[in-house]
């Protein structure tokens, strides 16, 4: 291909060398110059036919026919004595002359050559124009993160332990006829550390490590990213064996629109295709494997899964309690922890954190005890950075007017005491007052572990949780705020699913139903269809439920009336109370309410 690029370049300098040559010789040799002193003799003979005049340089023919090329220093003399003669004039103005005038000639070329240069560059794949993105990582370069910096993926671990040794020795497996895969696709939402899982995968197989995002192939010039794709499988297969690593792949990997040209979107397909095309190509004595990752497998073409393309594929979940707490262990070891951390608790109260959200939360807890120079990061700084993560920044700026300040307090103490009070429920962790993000306030329940299954008993407790904000509400002020939308939509959530998709409502029955709601892995069409009628069943079960979880929730919270008040002064007073101060307040509470009835009894035996 360089070759090529090379003849072609001679060849175009040479045919732009000749055309100026042959422009001169045709000028000094067609035309021999005529003296101007014989061209104004034969004028006076009458000897001259026409001339053509452009600037000074005169060309023409005489009488005889013969054509001739002169150059007048002065034209304004010259002028009346070709009339007087009866020559045919013609003209047109002079040309640029000089280095002007070679210049016009040759730079149209050189700008020809330079365009043409760049374009056959391109096209080659060169380095020039496209950039040659892709990261090669050699394992011994940097700090070498191998299995053990990620953790918690023990399954997905093992899976990917097995790509490592087909890498390391590939005799081993094809020896028996196996056919080693070429393909893995890593798939899981953001920040359940995939592309560090790639990386490790590079460090534990000391094999060259290729590595490019998905959008580093899609370009503005169409055909650069197909280009990118070839240029990485050359690269690759000459040192294999090797891994290739395209992160974010549903950049390129998008389902194809089949056909419709439009922009971008054709660009993209041409990428695409140009990877299916590579995957295809390389048989299996070639050890390349192709690891990807995305967090979009829904919408990934399913041509890319195919067998013999991404047919391995590797689901990374959010981490679980454990998993949580494995993945705090690294991180720990990047900070200066207080002995006192307890990370079983944290690893419990960060339900749905994903790894990288965790290492956020690290970094944000050390960065809260530093500000406030501290020796050591305690638990307190994790509270806050918790805080902050999950409801933005405190917004301790924003004044709340007194009257929603109490209307907070009840709404939370509502929460709080249905919470208590239920049996089957989550312990309480904390209640706030203290406005964070878009929330007024916060209840917050620490799960005892990640529950798999829940009873109904529990989810029927949950909304009934939730809807205990909104009914505090109501039964002090006996008026209705927007402050309990949230909780009225996760209510209204949970009911749904417990009628759709647990089949615990005894009218429905155990029967799943199809809801639209987009679940991760794209198994959201799960349940069957329903009819008009069944939805309208639904429906009318759902706010059943609803209104049941209601009635029992405003008898208890009647019932505890005064438990009600003492806890929204506490709260009013404290802003937040954490889960030891909650049961000091509900033991005093209950403590006291036995007082009464043993008050009543007497006073009732003295009756008697
Ligand atoms: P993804 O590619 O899945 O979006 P990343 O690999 O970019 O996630 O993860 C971002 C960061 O989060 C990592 O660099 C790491 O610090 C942290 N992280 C994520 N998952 C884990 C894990 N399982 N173990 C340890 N750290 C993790
Ligand atoms: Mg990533
Ligand atoms: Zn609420």
């Amino acid at each position: 291909m360089k070759n090529n690029v090379q003849i072609g370049l001679w060849l175009l300098l040479l045919t732009g060398l000749g055309i100026i040559v042959y422009n001169i010789w045709l000028r000094e040799t067609t035309y021999p110059p005529l003296p101007y002193t014989q061209f104004l003799s034969e004028l006076q003979q009458n000897k001259i036919l026409r001339v053509h005049l452009q600037g000074g340089a005169i060309s023409g023919e005489d009488s005889a026919g013969r054509d001739f090329t002169t150059y007048a220093p002065e034209i304004s003399t010259l002028m009346p004595l070709l009339l007087a003669h009866g020559v045919e004039i013609t003209a047109e103005p002079p040309p640029y002359e000089g280095a002007g005038g070679l210049a016009a000639t040759i730079l149209p070329l050189l700008l020809i050559m330079g365009g043409w240069f760049l374009f056959s560059r391109n096209r080659s794949g060169g380095t020039a124009f496209t950039g040659n993105r892709s990261k090669r990582f050699t394992p011994n370069s940097g700090r070498r993160i191998t299995f053990d910096d990620v953790a918690g993926i023990a399954e997905a671990r093992q899976e990917l332990q097995e790509v490592v040794e087909f890498l390391k020795n590939p005799e081993r497996f094809s020896r028996l006829g196996g056919r080693i895969p070429k393909g893995v696709l890593l798939q899981g939402p953001p920040g359940t550390g995939k592309t560090l899982l790639a990386k490790a995968i590079a460090g534990e197989a000391s094999v060259p490590f290729y590595s490019m995002g998905g959008s580093d192939f899609v370009e503005m010039f169409v055909g650069v990213g197909a280009s990118r794709v070839r240029e990485l499988f050359t690269e690759a297969k000459k040192n294999a064996p090797c891994i290739i690593f395209i992160d974010e792949i549903d950049a390129i990997g998008g389902k194809r629109s089949g056909g419709t040209a439009s922009g971008g979107g054709d660009e993209r397909e041409q990428t695409l295709n140009a990877l299916l095309v590579e995957m295809d190509g390389f048989g299996s004595e070639e050890t390349v494997i192709v690891l990807a990752a995305t967090n979009r497998p829904d919408i990934l073409d399913p041509a890319l899964l195919r067998p013999g393309r991404f047919d391995r594929q590797v689901t990374i979940p959010i981490p679980d309690v454990k998993g949580r707490l494995k993945i705090l262990e690294v991180h720990i070891k990047k900070i200066r922890a207080a002995k006192s951390l307890n990370l079983p608790e944290i690893a419990r109260s960060t339900p749905g954190f994903s790894g990288a959200d965790i290492a956020n939360l690290v970094n944000e807890a050390a960065l809260m005890a530093a500000r406030r120079n501290k020796d050591a990061v305690e638990m307190e700084d994790f509270d806050n950075a918790k805080d902050k993560i999950v409801m933005g920044l405190e917004r301790k700026n924003v004044v709340m007017s007194e009257e929603n300040r109490r209307i907070t307090a009840y709404h939370e103490a509502g929460h709080a005491i249905v919470a208590k009070l239920l049996p089957e429920t989550d312990p309480l962790h904390k209640v706030t007052i203290i406005p964070r993000g878009r929330a007024m306030g916060l209840t917050q329940q620490l799960p005892i572990d990640d529950r798999l299954t829940y009873s109904r008993e529990y989810i029927t407790n949950r909304i009934k949780i939730l809807m205990g904000g909104r009914i505090a509400e109501e039964l002090i002020f006996n008026r209705l705020t927007t402050g309990a939308s949230n909780d009225i939509l996760s209510a209204t959530e949970i009911a749904t699913r417990l009628v759709c998709e647990w089949g615990m409502s005894e009218t429905i029955g155990p029967v799943a139903y199809m809801q639209e709601q987009a679940g991760f892995l794209g198994n959201q069409s799960a349940g069957r269809p329903h009819s008009e009628r069944t939805a309208i069943l639904i429906d009318r079960e759902v706010k059943r439920i609803i209104s049941d979880c209601c009635d029992e929730t405003r008898n208890l919270l009647r019932q505890h009336n005064r438990l009600l008040h003492q806890l929204a002064e506490v709260l009013l007073v404290n802003e937040t109370v954490d889960a030891e101060e909650l049961d000091i307040v509900f033991h005093c509470y209950l403590k006291e309410l036995q007082k009464e009835e043993d008050m009543k009894r007497q006073h009732r035996c003295a009756i008697a």
